[in-house]
């Protein structure tokens, strides 16, 4: 299973992710940079690390988490790389391919602008914590349980401490669940360009 990791508004949110993988040295997460979210910068350190190690995958959520859709071909390369700029400068790797655009808004139009500027690798995803859409604890823990399962690209987000206050209970889960977490480019491959 893949959990994959948006945007980075709440910092604590962000600390107690970043916790939890230095805690759990099994754990692997795929996350999507927002560059205009302060926590990336505030955790670049210790993020960098995790990436260094080969347990947290770094992709581009963009500069300002516009709909891409509704943006002007420069604007939708702009909003790429200017992030992907800011994830080499601060992490000192690139994120490849991949990038998730966001509130999954795309088309054949930001596919094949996407792909003028390298990423050729959008990630969408098939099951969601709620996190993103202001679930409450509880919810978001029957969502983790429904969506939690072998295969699956779970999305995520660290913009409050929904998921956090169900850490145990999703490591409990993956445990019984015997699934074990993945980065996209184990599964997918590195997306070097
Ligand atoms: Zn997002």
């Amino acid at each position: 299973m893949a959990w994959t990791l948006d945007d980075g508004f709440s910092l604590p949110a962000m600390k107690a992710y970043v916790n939890l993988l230095q805690d759990h040295d099994h754990l692997k997460m795929t996350m999507f940079v927002l560059q205009e979210a302060p926590a990336w910068k505030a955790l670049a350190k210790p993020i960098t690390e995790l990436v260094n190690a080969g347990r947290v995958q770094l992709g581009n959520h963009t500069w300002q988490h516009k709909s891409l859709t509704g943006l002007s071909d420069a604007h939708i390369k702009e909003q790429l790389t200017h992030c992907g700029k800011f994830i080499e400068d601060t992490f000192g790797v690139s994120a490849g391919t991949y990038f998730r655009p966001p509130y999954g808004n795309i088309d054949s139009r930001v596919i094949n602008v996407a792909r003028e500027v390298g990423y050729t690798t959008p990630v969408l995803w098939l099951g969601s914590t709620g996190a993103g859409d202001k679930e409450s604890v509880a919810g978001n823990w029957k969502m983790c349980q429904k969506w939690m399962h072998d295969g699956r690209i779970v999305i995520d987000h660290s913009n409050s401490d929904v998921t956090v206050h169900n850490f145990a209970k999703v490591l409990g889960l993956l445990k019984s669940r015997n699934l074990t977490t993945v980065t996209l480019q184990d599964v997918f491959g590195n997306g070097l360009r």
